[in-house]
């Protein structure tokens, strides 16, 4: 034992001394080299920091963000740029701010072709770049896409059991894209963006989950999505290599302020979001870290952990320092929402958060708040704290003195409703209100709120509800014309053209070119059988030089049908004509020609004019024009084909239940087969 004491010794010394040099080596290697994965960026949409029970909550179900917290570097204070989707992301991608950015809202803006993102710094370093998103707000058409060799932003076409397909992307539809994108790049220098839309209202995975609110339901589902990609990247060998960055885009009110979800307010409900860094190897797992980081941090920390040169004059600093024990020069954060001065022409609101303190700023008024009381106990101090408001509010008036204005492109009235149906309502681009005639910050949050409701309650088919709801709209607000015009076509979906009519009025009488109004008014006129007044409401829209080609189409088919009506066959084929001019997807010619052979009993030629319009629709994906499928079923029933025709007035009724003509008409078709019992049924809807 003695004697071999001393080759134990050197033995161990040897071993000793090539494992410190090896770690030292490791270690430096570490220091200087980029990383050698993938870079993971998840991002997921509306996710407020305090409903993770990483960040201390006590009611979520959230078991992948936990085991990555576990493993990473939690930022207990991060912060949102902006409350918004889209604007939120031009940040985050492109690491600067929104009024650098140039996208200040939702709708009408998209980042400019010079932007860089750091999928482009990236991709100039050699690495593979991937976007995968699952909402309509971040669609291609953004810019968003910029510097990504695949982008991916499909949304499932719409159906009658999805019919927000349009709207977003599930989010472990995108997930399987993301992989199938790394098992297609054959490396691992690759860069992931891959952004999950839940838990962005509307709300839809409640079912899933029992026992959870719908939010929390909708979080505990992007949970689920997470952990789907780690496994991926487990099961690939690629989860110990891999730097992965989770956030999320902005938080969400859930009743705080008054809003329940984004884009009005920057309370720090709105502002606050999770930053959970992953790095290779698990290193510096489980830490957190106090320090206030923002969103376009994330730039300037992806670019230095990929050793790649920074892009010029990039505000944000990188995080690297933070994960370990070095530290990053102190900067105060600016976050934005124009949505109130964007959608409704009042007071834009700001917030600067430095250090432990936030101002937010909404005209004139201003408000201080400590952040680091708890969130119950927080009271505005800017009376007792007047230095250090001016202060603040020099820094801010300094930050945003250069800001671009607000030139947005127009919205076209479909996306139009798909912003609605994701929370952003008002009139895209609105005229400023002078501060004498804005309601006051409580007045805006409620009835902005009551809006986004009343627009929940129209989308869900709840259309006596919806009308109600616009009418007390309109009554706060009777200088708005965008409310008018949503209590009339919302009535005129009911049949309830005298309510439509009178709001359409009233709509015209605030802006007297508007050509949707006078297109509704013309359309309900039509339904009542005013003749000459839709005639003269279709042939406004035709003097109006803003009317856009499909307008003009709607108007010349409201004129086809007065003169269908007026049995004037020639100048009815005559409008057709001029209606596929001017939209050739709008099948008005087959409409007239179906109408024309139906009056003079030939049939089978009906028929099939019909079915050549109702082939149009759904090529096209638009819905049939107004009563096509019922006028093609009274012509399926005279040639003896019953169940065709049954068949098109259910899908009729199934889209607009208060058409009287289509509940007629399958009536009819019900007693003439026999089936009293059927008949009965759809009497008592
Ligand atoms: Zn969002």
């Amino acid at each position: 034992m003695a004697r071999s004491a001393p080759h134990t010794v050197i033995l161990v010394i040897v071993t000793l001394s090539g494992c410190l040099a090896a770690f030292g080596g490791w270690r430096f290697a570490k220091a200087s080299a980029p990383v050698n994965g993938p870079i993971v960026l998840i991002s997921i949409d509306s996710l407020r920091a305090d409903r993770l029970p990483a960040y201390g909550y006590t009611q979520g179900r959230t078991p992948a963000i936990d085991a990555l917290a576990a493993d990473g570097i939690l930022f207990e204070r991060a912060y949102a740029h902006v409350p918004q989707t889209l604007p939120a992301h031009a940040a985050l991608l492109t690491g600067r701010l929104p009024f650098e950015t140039g996208v200040r809202d939702a709708a009408g803006f998209t980042l400019p072709s010079s932007a860089r993102t750091v999928a482009g710094l990236l991709r100039d370093r050699g690495y593979a770049t991937g976007g995968i998103v699952s909402s309509f707000l971040l669609r291609k058409e953004t810019g968003l896409a910029e510097g990504f060799s695949f982008f991916d932003a499909e949304l499932p076409a719409p159906d009658a059991a999805a019919p927000d397909a349009w709207l977003m992307r599930d989010g472990a539809e995108s997930e399987k894209v993301a992989e199938h994108w790394l098992d297609s790049i054959g490396t691992s220098r690759a860069f992931l963006f891959l952004q999950i839309a839940e838990p962005h209202a509307p709300y839809m995975a409640q079912d899933r989950f029992t026992g959870l609110s719908p939010y929390d339901a909708e979080v505990a589902y992007a949970d689920e999505v997470v952990g789907r990609l780690v496994r991926y990247l487990k099961a690939h060998q690629l989860y110990d290599r891999a730097t992965i960055l989770l956030v999320s885009d902005h938080g969400e009110g859930l009743g705080d302020g008054g809003e329940q979800t984004h884009g009005l307010l920057t309370s720090d409900s709105a502002l606050h979001i999770p930053l959970i860094v992953k790095q290779p190897g698990g290193d510096g797992g489980k830490r957190r870290v106090s320090v206030p980081v923002q969103q376009i941090d994330l730039v300037p920390t992806i670019l230095a952990l990929a050793k790649a040169p920074g892009a010029g004059g990039l505000r944000g600093r990188s995080l690297t320092p933070l994960f370990g024990t070095g530290s990053i020069p102190a900067s105060p954060i600016y976050s934005e929402s124009l949505y109130a001065r964007y959608r409704f022409g009042w007071d834009a609101e700001r917030s600067l958060i430095d250090g432990r303190f936030q101002l937010v700023t909404r005209g004139a008024s201003a408000q201080l708040f400590d952040l680091e009381a708890a969130p119950a106990a927080r009271t505005n101090l800017a009376a007792e704290q007047a230095g250090l408001v001016s202060t603040m509010k020099a820094t801010l008036a300094e930050l945003v003195g250069r800001e671009a204005s607000l030139a947005a492109a127009p919205v076209t009235p479909t996306d139009r409703e798909r912003y609605e149906a994701l929370g952003y309502v008002g009139v895209p681009g609105s005229a400023p209100v002078p501060d004498a005639e804005q309601p006051d910050a409580e007045t805006q949050v409620t009835f902005v709120e009551r809006y986004r409701a009343a627009v929940q309650v129209a989308r869900s088919d709840r259309w006596r509800d919806a009308i109600d709801a616009y009418r007390v709209l309109t009554t706060e607000q009777p200088g708005m014309s965008d409310l008018w015009m949503h209590l009339a076509s919302t009535a005129a979906r009911q049949e309830r053209h005298e309510v439509a009519l009178d709001a359409y009025g009233h709509a015209l009488a605030l802006e007297p070119g508007n050509t949707a109004s006078h297109l509704g008014a013309a359309a309900s006129y039509l339904r009542v059988r005013k003749l000459d007044e839709a005639h003269s409401e279709a042939s406004a829209v035709l003097d109006i030089d803003t009317a856009d080609a499909v307008q003009k189409a709607e108007a010349h088919e409201v004129l086809a049908r007065v003169a269908l009506s007026r049995k004037d066959a020639e100048l009815a084929q005559a409008e057709a004509a001029a209606s596929e001019t001017a939209d050739a997807n709008r099948p008005v010619k087959a409409f007239v020609e179906g109408r024309l052979a139906l009056d003079q009993g030939r049939d089978a030629e009906a028929v099939e004019a019909f079915e050549r319009a109702l082939a149009t629709a759904g090529r096209t994906g638009r819905p049939p024009l107004t009563d096509l499928r019922v006028y093609a079923a009274e012509a399926l029933v005279r040639v003896e084909r019953t169940p065709d025709a049954e068949q098109l007035l259910r899908a009729e009724l199934s889209a607009f239940p208060a058409n009287v003509r289509a509940r007629a008409a399958l009536q009819t078709l019900y007693r003439a087969s026999g089936r009293s019992q059927d008949a009965a049924a759809l009497a008592q809807h």
